[in-house]
């Protein structure tokens, strides 16, 4: 039996296991299959207060876990496959084969990438179609590329694919981008990025692997194809919170709803980062909730003796 089980790895998670192991309450962190989360997909961050010269996501994510375990945490790599929360300790099953108790539960499962939804899309998923530039920008040195996206992530993408690519064209369904100021001011200042605004993709082309992409002007309903070897998909995120349906409380897209820091309406269980943020969804705040999920079992805890 544990005091205190986390599910995610990534800042929220790895943040709240710091601090729960600080207080003595030896957590189990539930890795999941993508350990480290979005962090691990991601080349410098910039942003996280601390680095003056920026760090490499899967570098902070090490050094978080690094952190985290020296004071104690326990790390599984495993799914949490089912949680029944009808009876305090939870009863938390994990890889559909063992089960575990746990007194409280920090939910940090983060959030994955979206996808268009298109039959092609699925086909040519890992040949030519992508959610992950860092992950693979490199297989397509010499070779025009088309992001899709008008966020953060897509001019981030759009920017580190040009140290591969030949061109890349980042296709967009309005004629205004939702992404920060300076990146746009960095995209529009390179020579290798354009855009085609009010665009929308209707298929990715090719058998084997991404040949191009056909798309439909928004405003006259126009088809036109464009030649590109790769097709990177960054249009947002949805949270991981499947597991949880129906048994916890969520908005509706599905987001975990927290109140007085982060309680959820189960007494015990708390969310942190993505999982519960369509809003903020930066490294530095979901570390920030967290410490606050931790703190927050910890007095629950206390309150229980
Ligand atoms: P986002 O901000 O939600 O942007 C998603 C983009 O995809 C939007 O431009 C949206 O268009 C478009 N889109 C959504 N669904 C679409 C569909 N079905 N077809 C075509 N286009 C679609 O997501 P994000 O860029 O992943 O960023 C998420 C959060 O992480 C943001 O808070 C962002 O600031 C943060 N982030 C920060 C950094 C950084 O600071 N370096 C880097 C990456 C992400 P509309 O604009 O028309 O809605």
């Amino acid at each position: 039996m544990y005091d205190v089980v986390i599910v995610g790895s990534g800042p929220a998670g790895l943040t709240a296991a710091l601090y729960t192991a600080r207080a003595n309450l030896a957590p189990l962190l539930l890795e999941g299959f993508q350990a480290g989360g979005q962090l691990t997909l991601t080349t410098d961050v910039e942003n996280y207060p601390g680095f003056p010269n920026g760090i490499m996501g899967p570098q902070l994510i090490q050094d978080m876990r690094a952190q985290s375990e020296r004071f104690g945490t326990t790390f599984q790599q495993a799914d949490l496959t089912s949680a029944d929360f009808t009876t305090r300790p939870f009863h938390l099953t994990i890889n559909d084969e063992e089960t575990i108790q746990a007194n409280t539960l920090i939910i940090a499962t983060g959030a994955s990438a979206n996808l268009l939804g298109l039959p092609s899309e699925s086909r040519l998923m890992g040949h030519g179609v992508s959610t992950c530039a860092t992950c693979d920008g490199f297989f397509f040195r010499g070779k025009p590329l088309t992001v899709i996206g008008g966020g953060d992530s897509a001019l981030e993408e759009a920017i580190f694919l040009t140290k591969f690519a030949t061109h890349v064209t980042v296709v967009h369904r309005r004629d205004k981008l939702r992404a920060s100021k300076i990146l746009q001011d960095r995209a529009f200042k390179n020579e290798k990025i354009s855009f085609r605004w009010n665009a929308v993709v209707g298929d990715i082309l090719g058998d084997e692997v991404v040949a191009g992409v056909r798309l439909f002007d928004t405003v006259t309903n126009q088809p036109s194809d464009l030649d590109c070897a790769g097709a990177f998909i960054a249009i947002g995120h949805s949270p991981n919170t499947q597991v949880f349906r129906g048994q916890i409380h969520m908005d509706e897209k599905e987001y975990i709803l927290t109140q007085n820091g982060t309680a959820t309406n189960i007494p015990g269980v708390f969310a942190a980062g993505d999982v519960q943020d369509s809003h903020y969804r930066q490294a530095v705040t979901a570390a920030g909730s967290g410490c606050m999920a931790a703190l927050d079992a910890e007095r629950f805890l206390e309150a229980q003796k």
